[in-house]
């Protein structure tokens, strides 16, 4: 079966059994502060699991882009050595809000194994949770009872907590789980050992290939389990592993999901896949990597030097540097391979078709810089090594490794092999101290710790009123204290209602006040959206915590946001307009302040385009365009209507859609009513974000007027510096500008016929001691005509040692130049005179053996210098 038939066979299994199929989640998560990636399936159902929202739907499919290289699931050490485990993965998964629990999930799951894609029954072991004393949890002998109607008793396993009790993370939902393993070794192999012995024993053709969970606790902040409001299943297969199995291979890189990939590989390097054990890793870890990169991308997450974007850019060289050192590419190469993934999966993920340039133009620059690093790197070991071997040393020092690796991008792994090919190693304890003193400290400024919720009302569920007003009377349904180094202590507060938008979007979060019936006020000084809820952050409680609160946003604040919203929708419609329909929002940040809007456009916006923008963004708002907004649309008839959605953003079945005129988005944010509330619109600032990405900086309404007034404060400056000329300014600067440039060259004449005539009366002053022709002097001549004397003397006076001291204000400098002759026969150094030399004036120099210079900030000293250089002759 083929891998496509695979995925749909699933999706279909479940909507015959009433699923709603859903698409899949980005694979960057941006409201939720616990996780960076997607790891499971169910990452984009926890506020349903946590009872924060209702689904509209209590059964759902999906197949979901999963990538497990960060937290608490990280694959990536693993992934390419072994042949089943990947940085990105498809997690197919059928889910169960409160709805059908463990009989059904387990049904069918052994009815879609068994009877649908026709594994073989003998090839399956199924395990249940053993129960854990220390967590006062017992065995799972309900699911033990259905597993038995389906499957050999021998077959069902136990397995401990580590194996059959899924936690998404530290916190969150949690519960015991089934796993299903297959065993695809051929027949013999399966005589000579019993597969039930290598169930989780990490053998690559006994594994785990899903997962049913039957959530049932939230794990708290203290490590306690606390029951969850109803039951849920969540299941997750992997469709590789699937795949394998369906296909009847023996490793995930022998399917028809990476074939076309690992084809693609060995054409461009000239290597081939099954040769040698080294060549078939690296081959195995380009193919993973470059479909976790381009993903991600597509997603709207770039390599970059933190957060999530340094994790994608820690990947990406990963794969670089398998390529460098075991299939000898030192050019890039791997951006080529997002032609053919495109082909494979652009149907199944339309994003990567539509993607495709942007995401081979990041790659390809990020294979370019670093290879320049790695080039740099081996330089800086090659000294690292003459030193060492110098010192008569064999052992690199691991804070030099260290360094390599942290300051100069200079992989580990890469200084170890150069080092043992020429018999030398590297002080691994010495890096390993070195790395931890550093996670250490950065860990202590970034570590946070959060409490428990405090429930005040268990059945409370939120509602947003922030579209149509800005105050409300609201009560507390729960708060939470959280405490960082660099925000130090801060309470979360939940309300039952808010008017408070919280950022999300690229909208920052409103700030404001909350005030009790006694007129007790805390401030709130910002708003957040996490898993779906609206949380206040303020830097205290409320005296009393019943009751019922005014809340009021700062409507100014929010006034100018909304400003600036509806600006960057009119600014994204004049790049379209103006540059061309491939300009796609790569991002925003809407403040108060200020907007920026970053977009793919692969070259630098001219000036003429800068002003078209402007004046096209300025027009839209001379209209007087009413907001026409739709909190009530489909996903599919909000598209099909024209309206612009941004990829890498979850969007619900319902959608809101935001209208000025021809511009139409998909957006949660604040806008103002009209575009005339915008006043104004100015850009600030055009500049690269990365290959393909600009980056527009601009301002709108009050902003633009501080901005205009500023500027013609420092015009009126200018005209007044210059005497408030008749003239246009532009040309009183220029004729300045004129003035000056003459006056220069006037200078620079005078001083040539200055040192002219002194070089003549020097050498006249020549007195000759011990057959040397020496002569001192002082002037006030810069550098440069300095040199330019001594070398012209130089050249016309034989045995020659000439000493300059030239005085400017307090410093001095001290020129010595010898002729080449009296070096060599009275080994005189001009270099070690000045520095002697250089005592006088408070300084030192140093320079070539016939000609140095000293500077030194005691112009006193002039004379006492010139003195002593006629001893020393
Ligand atoms: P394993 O023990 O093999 O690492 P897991 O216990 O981490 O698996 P789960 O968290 O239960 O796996 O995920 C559900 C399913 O997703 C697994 O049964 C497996 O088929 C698949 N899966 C998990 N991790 C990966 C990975 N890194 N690459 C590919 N598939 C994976
Ligand atoms: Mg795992």
């Amino acid at each position: 079966m083929k891998s496509k038939q695979i995925r749909q066979t699933f999706l279909e299994f479940f909507e015959n059994k009433k699923h709603q199929i859903v698409p899949s989640a980005p694979m960057v998560i941006k409201n939720d502060p616990t996780l960076m990636f997607t790891n499971a399936g169910m990452n984009q159902f926890k506020e349903y699991f946590l009872g924060n929202s209702d689904p509209k739907n209590n059964r759902i499919t999906d197949s979901q882009k999963c990538l497990r290289v960060s937290g608490k699931h990280n694959d990536l050490e693993e992934v390419g050595v072994d042949t089943y485990h990947h940085t990105m993965f498809e997690m197919l998964g059928n889910w169960s809000f409160g709805d059908y629990f463990k009989k059904e999930a387990i049904t069918w799951a052994w009815e879609l194994l068994t009877d649908v894609y026709k594994i073989d029954k003998d090839c399956l072991y199924v395990t249940i949770f053993e129960g854990d004393k220390s967590e006062n949890l017992d065995r799972d002998t309900e699911a033990y009872n259905y597993w038995k109607e389906l499957i050999d008793e021998d077959r069902i396993l136990n397995g401990n907590k580590a194996d059959n009790f899924w936690e998404m993370g530290a916190q969150g939902p949690c519960g015991p789980c089934s796993e299903i393993h297959v065993d695809i070794r051929n027949a013999n192999e399966k005589a000579q050992v019993d597969g039930a012995s290598l169930v989780n024993m990490d053998h690559p053709q006994v594994v785990e290939i899903w997962n049913l969970v039957f959530m049932q606790y939230n794990r708290m902040a203290d490590g306690s389990l606390k029951n969850l409001p109803a039951q849920h299943v969540d299941t997750g297969m992997g469709f590789e592993r699937l795949a394998m199995v369906l296909q009847n291979v023996q490793s995930n890189y022998d399917t028809d999901v990476f074939t076309p990939l690992i084809r693609e590989i060995e054409t461009i390097t000239g290597h081939s896949y099954g040769k040698t054990e080294q060549e078939d890793i690296a081959i195995r870890v380009i193919a993973d990597h470059v479909r976790a990169v381009s993903f991600s991308i597509a997603d709207g997450q770039l390599p970059s030097n933190n957060g999530a974007g340094y994790v994608i850019r820690m990947i990406l060289r990963r794969a670089i540097r398998y390529g460098f050192t075991y299939l000898n590419k030192k050019e890039p190469f791997i951006y080529q391979l997002v032609n053919t993934l495109s082909k494979q999966m652009g149907d199944a993920f339309p994003e990567i078709k539509s993607q495709k340039n942007l995401i081979i133009n990041v790659i390809k620059e990020e294979e370019a810089s670093f290879l320049r690093t790695l080039e740099n790197g081996l330089a800086l070991l090659d000294s690292m090594v003459v030193n060492m071997k110098s010192a008569g040393s064999s052992i690199l020092d691991g804070k030099k490794a260290f360094e390599l690796n942290d300051t100069y991008g200079f992989p580990k792994e890469l200084t170890r092999l150069i080092l043992s090919e020429q018999g030398l190693q590297m002080d691994e304890d010495g890096f390993a101290v070195a790395l931890k003193k550093q996670q250490d400290s950065s860990r202590k400024a970034s570590a946070t710790e959060t409490t428990d919720w405090t429930i005040l009302r268990e059945d409370d569920t939120q509602e947003f009123i922030g579209y149509d007003r800005l105050t409300a009377d609201v009560r507390i349904s729960k708060y939470r204290k959280v405490t960082s180094k660099k925000d130090g202590e801060l309470y979360q507060i939940v309300f039952n209602m808010t008017p408070f938008y919280g950022e999300s979007g690229g909208q920052t979060g409103d700030k404001g006040y909350l005030e009790s019936s006694s007129g007790d006020t805390v401030y709130i000084i910002d708003t957040k959206k996490e898993n779906g809820q609206t949380v206040h952050l303020t830097k205290n409680l409320p005296n009393e915590l019943e009751g019922t609160y005014k809340v009021i946003v700062d409507a100014h604040q929010r006034a100018r946001t909304a400003s600036n919203h509806t600006a960057t929708h009119l600014l994204h419609q004049a790049l379209r307009k103006v540059l061309g329909t491939h300009v796609e929002q790569k991002g925003s940040m809407v403040r108060s302040a200020s907007l920026r809007f970053d977009f793919s456009h692969f070259s630098k916006v001219t000036n003429e385009e800068l002003v078209e923008i402007e004046n096209f963004v300025n027009a839209r708002i001379r209209e007087q365009l009413p907001l026409e907004e739709n909190r009530n649309n489909t996903y599919d008839q909000a598209i099909a209507e024209g309206a612009i959605g941004l990829f890498g953003e979850k969007y619900g079945d319902v959608v809101r859609t935001i209208k000025f005129g021809k511009s139409q988005e998909l957006c949660g944010g604040t806008h103002v009513n009209n575009t005339a509330d915008i006043w104004h619109f100015k850009i600030t600032s055009e500049s690269a974000v990365a290959s393909g990405i600009r980056r527009i900086e601009a301002i709108s309404s009050d902003a633009v007027k501080d901005f205009f007034t500023e500027q013609s404060k420092h015009f009126d400056e200018i005209k007044a510096i210059l005497k408030n000329p008749t003239k246009n300014l532009a040309e009183s600067i220029e004729a300045l500008q004129d003035e000056n440039a003459s006056l220069k060259k006037e200078i620079e004449q005078l001083l040539k016929a200055k040192a002219g005539n002194l070089k003549g009366d020097l050498m006249a002053s020549a007195t000759v001691i011990n057959g040397v022709n020496f002569i001192a002097t002082k002037t006030d001549l810069d550098a440069k005509s300095v040199k330019e004397l001594a070398f012209d003397i130089e050249r016309e006076m034989e045995n020659l040692f000439l000493i300059i001291g030239a005085a400017n204000g307090d410093k001095a400098t001290l020129t010595v130049i010898l002729s080449k002759n009296l070096v060599k026969e009275k080994s005189l150094d001009a270099g070690k005179i000045v520095r002697e030399l250089g005592k006088h004036i408070q300084g030192g120099g140093g320079g070539q053996s016939h000609f140095a210079t000293a500077g030194g900030k005691n112009a006193a000293g002039i004379d006492a210098a010139l003195v002593a250089a006629r001893e020393m002759v």
